[in-house]
């Protein structure tokens, strides 16, 4: 890198951000580069031609003790998620609304450093019926945030270090500020954090759930900005007002219309061989009630026909009929498949209007 370039780097930063926190500065040969806005700097360096990746971070080293080591092997760094925003079919509005909620602050921290109206939000709820997709929006999210990743759930804090989950809840908090930018996604939020005060809850787990609520109001300074606590649900009633309060943004997740079965599919089936005119939208009109997860199963179990075909022929034929391959899958296959994997009978006609009374009273979107 040039002097000249880097000043033209800290030139720009001069007179687009509006705190000076975040400015990248020039010392002695090196250009300092705050890691608040480092996505930025990258962008600027490459429009000059200059090809630089942000700087992997040792995540082992940021664990400072025993509670916090814990945690390391739940963390995923942004680029090995290996799912983005592409992978999912159809929930574009709620994709959109992720975006503006949760990318733009944590990509671009100097828009939002800046007076008290913008600050970025520290809780969202995706809420919905199960296999809608919750767990991989929340995962895409965290690489188009370029956010690292923790998923955790009731029994990460509880199980193992039962009486100790305290320390371990504080642990995840106070090792989350350095890990910043990053994700923390409760899976099944509320058994972690669900109605309080039950006539069997036990004393600690009590104990943990107020450290976990003070921990995260504790998320003021300007490095924890920058960490999101994604909750996701299929039982959102269950949820206190304490909670709900907490995840300001609920956002809902619902189950796919045929015009968005039809999305889901063509991403499952991107990759297959299929009968050429494959119609997408019979097979998207045949399988009301199929969330995405039900898609896919299908889509597992229709290609697996044309293997137990060719395998059938090779035991009747003998050795010539090796070669002739695997045909392409065709609509009857999905029909067929029908039979095996039907809808999730797990979410009845009585918890879809549960939900959507959640949805009219707390929630948005959907
Ligand atoms: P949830 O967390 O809502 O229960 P998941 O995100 O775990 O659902 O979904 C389970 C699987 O179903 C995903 O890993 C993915 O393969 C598939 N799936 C669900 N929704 C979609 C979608 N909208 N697009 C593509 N695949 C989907």
């Amino acid at each position: 890198l040039t002097r000249q370039k880097a000043e033209k780097v800290v030139g720009w930063a001069r007179s687009h951000y509006l705190s000076s926190a975040v400015l990248p500065s020039i010392k002695g040969d090196r250009l300092i580069i705050p890691r608040e806005s480092l996505d930025v700097a990258i962008e600027r360096l490459k429009e000059q031609g200059i090809k630089t990746k942000r700087p992997s971070q040792n995540i082992k080293n940021l664990a400072k003790d025993e509670y916090e080591r814990n945690f390391i092997s739940a963390v995923v760094p942004p680029d090995e998620i290996g799912v983005k925003f592409d992978d999912i079919g159809a929930l574009e509005d709620v994709k959109r609304t992720l975006d503006e909620l949760v990318t733009l602050p944590m990509r671009r921290p100097e828009l939002f450093s800046h007076g008290n109206l913008l600050r970025p939000c520290k809780g969202v709820l995706l809420f919905g019926p199960p296999g809608t997709g919750k767990t991989l929006l929340a995962k895409a999210l965290a690489t188009e945030a370029g956010a690292n990743f923790i998923s955790i759930t009731g029994s990460t804090l509880t199980s193992k270090w039962f009486g100790d989950a305290e320390k371990l809840t504080k642990a995840l908090f106070s090792f989350a500020s350095r890990l910043a930018p990053v994700i923390i996604f409760v899976d099944e939020v509320d058994s972690l954090l669900g109605a309080r005060g039950g006539a069997f809850e036990h004393e600690a787990t009590r104990r943990m759930r107020n450290e976990f609520m003070a921990a995260w109001d504790g998320l003021r300074s300007k490095e924890s900005q920058r960490i999101l606590i994604l909750g996701a649900t299929n039982r959102p009633f269950d949820l206190d007002d304490a909670v709900i309060r907490r995840l300001p943004r609920r956002i809902y997740v619902d189950l796919p219309d045929a015009q968005n079965r039809m999305k889901i599919l063509k991403i499952l089936l991107a990759k297959e061989n299929l009968e050429s005119d494959f119609r997408f939208d019979e097979l998207a009109n045949s399988t009301e009630g199929y969330s995405g997860s039900d898609l896919k199963n299908l889509c597992i179990a229709a290609a697996y026909r044309p293997v137990h075909e060719l395998l059938e022929e090779e035991k009747k034929g003998g050795p010539c009929s090796q070669n002739t391959g695997l045909r392409p899958l065709k609509l009857d296959d999905f029909i067929q498949a029908k039979a095996k994997v039907s809808p999730s009978v797990s979410y009845d006609a009585t918890s879809m209007n549960e939900l959507r009374k959640w949805n009219e009273q707390y929630g948005e979107g959907g």
